[in-house]
């Protein structure tokens, strides 16, 4: 098993920083170095598990929960099936936002969360750049002339169509 696998519904998990950080301390799930801590809020009752990427991603955080409800999100999705719903919830590491936020759904499909609007990857795109100014202007009514972190960018799967969401602070 990698330490560092792959979270489709948030490829870049491991480029944010303050995501998942690199550590040896022990992961509270699988006991071992954690490689790759969740630096992020485990939205539960009780305490804080220090866990790994290995066991966010695995699902062992969701079984150390047992029936627990818990998330990794300050974001409600509905719309999609229990188990989509569960791995992006579950078993997708969170990212830090102001506001609560209501996680973008297609056709039963969640979204993939790019990043903000200020992370180079995604000012840098044409494409998403577009998006980004264009939504701004419909909900701020104003032009958007410079990279601006409140826009949470989420793409489809299949990278072909684009929601933004605000989170001012
Ligand atoms: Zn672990």
């Amino acid at each position: 098993m990698t330490d560092q696998p792959a979270f489709r519904f948030f490829p870049a998990a491991y480029d944010m920083g303050d995501v998942l950080e690199r550590s040896d301390a022990p992961c509270d799930v699988c006991g071992k170095p954690s490689v790759w801590l969740y630096a992020g809020t485990v939205y539960a009752e009780g305490e804080q598990p220090e866990v790994c990427a290995r066991c966010i991603h695995g699902g062992q955080l969701a079984a150390h929960f047992g029936g627990q409800d818990f998330q990794l999100h300050d974001a409600d999705l509905s719309g999609a099936s229990e188990a989509l719903t569960a791995e992006v919830m579950q078993r997708t590491p969170g990212f830090a936002t102001f506001n609560a936020f209501d996680w973008p759904v297609i056709d039963g499909q969640p979204l993939v969360f790019v990043g903000n609007g200020d992370a180079d990857a995604v000012w840098n795109d044409p494409e998403l750049r577009a998006a980004i100014t264009a939504a701004w202007k419909e909900e701020y009514e104003e032009d958007l002339d410079e990279p601006s972190s409140y826009a949470l960018v989420f793409r489809t799967l299949d990278g072909k169509q684009t929601r933004i969401v605000f989170d001012s602070d």
